[in-house]
């Protein structure tokens, strides 16, 4: 058994726009100290309420491009006619310390991330029918009505990645699927090379012998 270079466990959680995925990942959060939100970056405008550093880092195209080219992303995709980012070093200095990181991403940042870190738990949060979809499309009321019927069309080209993923969730009864994706959490705390990275000590007090990735 290999251990993973790092202590902490990472979560990619992807879902079509409207199938609930930032309300379900917020109680997560709430219930489950020990795991942070990767900020992403990102080139598109900060919708009303949104806040720099807390919802998003924002900032330019020419910015971004630069720092893609750099290396200095994890993964990033363009999204909906924007760019999104997930910052390497701030995934992985805190990972290296412990903390679970949970990535809210697309599908083609899922894909990257999984290449990079197969353990990664893969979680594609679903809507219960079609219409839901729509109607918490419509009611969210936060965008324009042309970026609404772009999110729609995107939300069929998001849903045809979900087997890439290794858990499903439908979001229909919101409490059963929070306590589904706490269970995917803990489950995957619980694997064993990553309790043996997280309990170095006392694998070897017992005589556990796991090795350590080159
Ligand atoms: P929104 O603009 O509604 O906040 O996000 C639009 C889409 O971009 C969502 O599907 C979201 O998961 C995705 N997204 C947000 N941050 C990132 C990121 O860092 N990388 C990738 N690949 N997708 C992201």
């Amino acid at each position: 058994m290999i251990t993973p270079a790092f202590s902490g466990s990472l979560f990619v959680v992807a879902a079509p726009s409207g199938a609930g995925k930032s309300t379900l990942v917020n109680a997560l959060l709430a219930q489950e100290p020990g795991i942070q939100l990767s900020i992403s970056t990102t080139t598109r405008q900060p919708r009303p309420g949104e806040q720099d550093g807390v919802h998003y880092h924002f900032t330019t195209a020419e910015d971004f491009v630069a720092r893609a080219d750099r290396g200095e992303f994890l993964e990033w995709a363009e999204v909906h006619g924007n760019f999104y980012g997930t910052s390497r070093a701030s995934v992985e200095e805190k990972m290296k310390s412990g903390t679970d990181i949970l990535l809210e991403i697309d599908w083609q940042g899922a894909r990257q991330v999984k290449k990079q870190f197969p353990d990664a738990a893969g979680i594609f949060i679903l809507p219960p029918s079609i219409e839901a979809l729509e109607e918490r499309l419509h009611k969210r009321g936060t965008d324009e009505p042309h970026i609404i019927t772009r999110r729609l069309l995107a939300a069929g080209g998001e849903i045809a990645h979900a087997p890439e993923f290794e858990y499903a969730i439908i979001n229909e009864e919101f409490n059963v699927a929070l306590s589904e994706l706490r269970a995917i959490v803990q489950a995957t705390r619980c694997r064993f090379a990553q309790q043996a990275a997280r309990n170095a000590s006392l694998f070897a007090q017992l005589g556990i012998h796991v090795i350590q990735p080159t």
